[in-house]
């Protein structure tokens, strides 16, 4: 399989480069070629996620690997459960937080650590990967590269401004992974992340990669949970996903799975007051402005970074972009209110983020007056973001003994302040 640069048709990259590069040469992201096509037997026939996934990832990195070490790759990387549960008759949950960081994130983190591994070890130099985070996808980087070889792992997170339990899943492991407390917000982390990869000094003098969700490779397992759903629901016809969106990662690999063949109906992306891209929907422009804090803040997030391959994958045709999309934004209280009436009607505790995949479902439904069956992306486990959730049921969550031993762990990290001289010192020390 070859990939290109959505800027570019032309610039053509294998697998191996996509996964490593992360972003095309030209500031692009990578596309694949040619999205190969599966039918609904195909989908319909597979035993077990790691089959799925298997069969779905291999004609993408068949270059790299045989079927049997994808098969190895999967197994390792996917090695925790994905639940669904039925709220009522239409509406499921996709409980994609079973995973060892309790997000969505460990998919997409843990089959990027195992590719790069496999395809690093004949490298004699060590490949250092850089992440900015904002709480999750730092926390997910972290524990799926921990004592891998070879491969070092630098993560920037904003001080004060994760949850307890993400700082403790970013600062606790040590050994090549390196904890970077920066002064700041966590657009000052991705300004020092982005900065790094254009300086010649440093690219000079380290091997970087990226794991952050412009890599593409990310976007396949996610492909797989939508068919994985899909086939679990026992469906014949199309089906709604409703998918709780920040940088748009999640929702891309849906529409992946989509162009392969997967019948859906509508996605439906939902957001917090961050709504750059209901206002996009609208006009076709977006308009830069901060991002707002909120209760979901993982989806605090100004522009969607893969906007550009969504734009790509419709021919940037505004009209057909509506015809699979579906957005709406929701404030904090909706969102408060939704988890609170989740817990009492159904006895079912969802986090803040998954809160919005709810709203977003129902608000679909008051709209298009539509009852088929729809599934909502629950991206993250309620005890992940306890101190919204606790005051609102009026109850503590019951933790996990992963969890609970991670608190009493000790943090180990390295202020640094927002500037990039001291960042750039520190990469050039190491
Ligand atoms: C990252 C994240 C999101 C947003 O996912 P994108 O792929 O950036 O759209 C939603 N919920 C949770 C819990 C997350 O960690």
């Amino acid at each position: 399989m070859k990939f290109f640069s959505t800027r570019n048709k032309g610039l053509s990259a294998s697998f191996k480069e996509v996964l490593l590069n992360g972003l095309a040469p030209d500031g692009g992201l990578y596309m694949p070629a040619k999205i190969p096509k599966m039918s609904m037997d195909f989908f319909k026939s597979q035993q077990s996620f790691e089959e799925l996934a298997v069969n779905i990832i291999y004609p993408y990195v068949k270059e790299e690997f045989s079927l049997s070490k994808l098969t190895d790759i999967c197994e390792d990387a996917f090695n925790f459960p994905i639940k669904i549960k039925n709220l009522n008759e239409s509406d499921l949950i996709l409980e994609l937080f079973h995973g060892p960081t309790l997000a969505f994130k460990d998919f997409a983190a843990r089959f990027l650590a195992q590719t790069m591994f496999f395809l690093q070890a004949d490298n004699k130099k060590k490949l250092t990967i850089l992440v900015a985070t904002s709480g999750d996808t730092g926390a997910a980087v972290a524990n799926s590269f921990y004592d891998i070889d070879n491969i070092d792992v630098i993560v920037l997170y904003p001080s004060n401004k994760v949850s307890g339990i993400q700082e403790k899943q970013i600062t606790t492991l040590g050994k090549n992974i390196t904890a970077l407390e920066v002064a700041g917000t966590f657009d000052d982390c991705q300004r020092l992340v982005k900065k790094a990869f254009v300086d010649k000094e440093i690219i000079s003098s380290l091997n970087l990669s990226s794991a952050n969700s412009i890599n593409f490779v990310r976007l396949l397992p996610q492909a797989t949970y939508y068919a994985w759903a899909w086939k679990k629901s026992k469906i014949n016809d199309s089906i709604i996903f409703s998918i709780p969106s920040g940088n748009f990662g999640n929702i891309t690999g849906g529409l992946l799975a989509n162009q392969m063949g997967l019948p859906v109906e509508m996605f439906i992306a939902s957001l917090n007051i961050n709504d750059a891209f209901v206002k996009f929907l609208k006009s076709g422009k977006l308009s830069e402005k901060k991002a707002i804090k909120t209760i979901s803040n993982a989806m605090d997030v100004s522009i969607p970074s893969n906007l550009e391959r969504i734009k790509n994958i419709f021919d940037s045709d505004l009209r057909e972009i509506n015809k699979k999309i579906s957005t709406w934004s929701f404030s904090d209280s909706l969102t408060k209110k939704m988890i609170k009436n989740i817990y009492e009607e159904y006895n079912y505790l969802v986090d803040p983020h998954t809160a919005v995949g709810v709203l977003g479902l129902n608000e679909y439904r008051l709209n298009f007056k539509n009852l088929k069956k729809g599934v909502v992306l629950s991206t993250a486990h309620a005890a992940k973001f306890s101190n919204v959730v606790e005051p609102i049921i009026k109850q503590e969550i019951e933790l996990s003994e992963t969890v609970k031993s991670l608190l009493d762990k000790d943090k180990l990290s390295i202020k640094m302040s927002n500037e990039f001289a001291t960042f750039k010192e520190f990469l050039l020390s190491v």
